[in-house]
């Protein structure tokens, strides 16, 4: 629900029953669940009430305890296929994961000229709050953000990028920021606390432009993060 596309229904029963057919995971205690109408899995109610169990295969679950760096490749992979580099840690902790400490990354390299190129576009600036902090002649605290994920198909290219302070392009990634077709700063209503809504508020309906001579944000990426990102509706 919260790193998820919005407006879904989280379903957790259907991994729980389907990771089955993948060789990797067992269900035990089901057999006496009533099946979904028409459907070949249980209903979520009926694996609670026979409280049916569900975990690795012995040979899988032996193997990722003798060897946890396998653990720690698979979480890199799932995170490098499917979510953009500022929620890495959030999901590894949100799942108990301890891989913090050193962890790196080993995703598709990515064009190291598009963060100079984006904050450039965006004169060093966050487009949401003006942050422009700097530590002699390099940008601090200010990172380049895809609209559309690069984990998406999303390109590293100034129409698909956003100069946003370490804050902001963090609540950009999770949904709570958003982009409007007239390219100005959405705020979801499910953002919560007083003094970050209080923050927020004030800052609903910023343009989110370059500077001049500089493409401004495509349609299609700014539609990709409103469709999969961004939590509706805007305040
Ligand atoms: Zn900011």
């Amino acid at each position: 629900m919260e790193f998820g596309p919005p407006g879904r229904r989280a379903q957790p029963e259907y991994p729980f029953w389907w990771l089955q057919s993948d060789d990797l995971w067992e269900v035990e205690g089901a057999e006496g669940a009533e099946k979904r109408q028409g459907h070949a899995d249980p209903k979520l109610s009926e694996l609670r009430r026979v409280n049916a169990k569900g975990g690795f295969l012995q040979e899988v679950y032996d193997l990722l305890t003798v060897q946890p760096e396998l653990v720690v490749a698979a979480a890199r992979q799932l995170l490098d296929d499917h979510f953009p580099p500022s929620l890495h840690e959030d999901l590894a902790e949100a799942v108990h994961l301890a891989l913090r400490r050193g962890f790196v990354s080993q995703g598709p390299a990515r064009d190291p000229e598009f963060r100079d190129a984006v904050l450039n576009a965006y004169a060093h600036r966050c487009a949401v709050c003006d942050f422009d902090g700097s530590l002699g002649d390099r940008s601090v605290g200010l990172e380049a953000a895809h609209v559309q994920w690069f984990a998406f198909g999303g390109p590293s290219t100034v129409a698909n990028g956003l100069g946003l302070c370490a804050l902001h392009h963090k609540l950009f990634d999770l949904g709570v920021l958003g982009i409007s077709t007239a390219r100005e700063l959405l705020i979801s209503s499910r953002v919560a606390g007083s003094a970050a809504v209080a923050h927020l508020t004030a800052l609903r309906g910023r343009p989110l432009r370059p500077r001049t001579g500089f493409p401004e944000i495509g349609d299609a990426f700014i539609a990709w993060h409103a469709a999969q990102v961004f939590k509706a509706p805007a305040l």
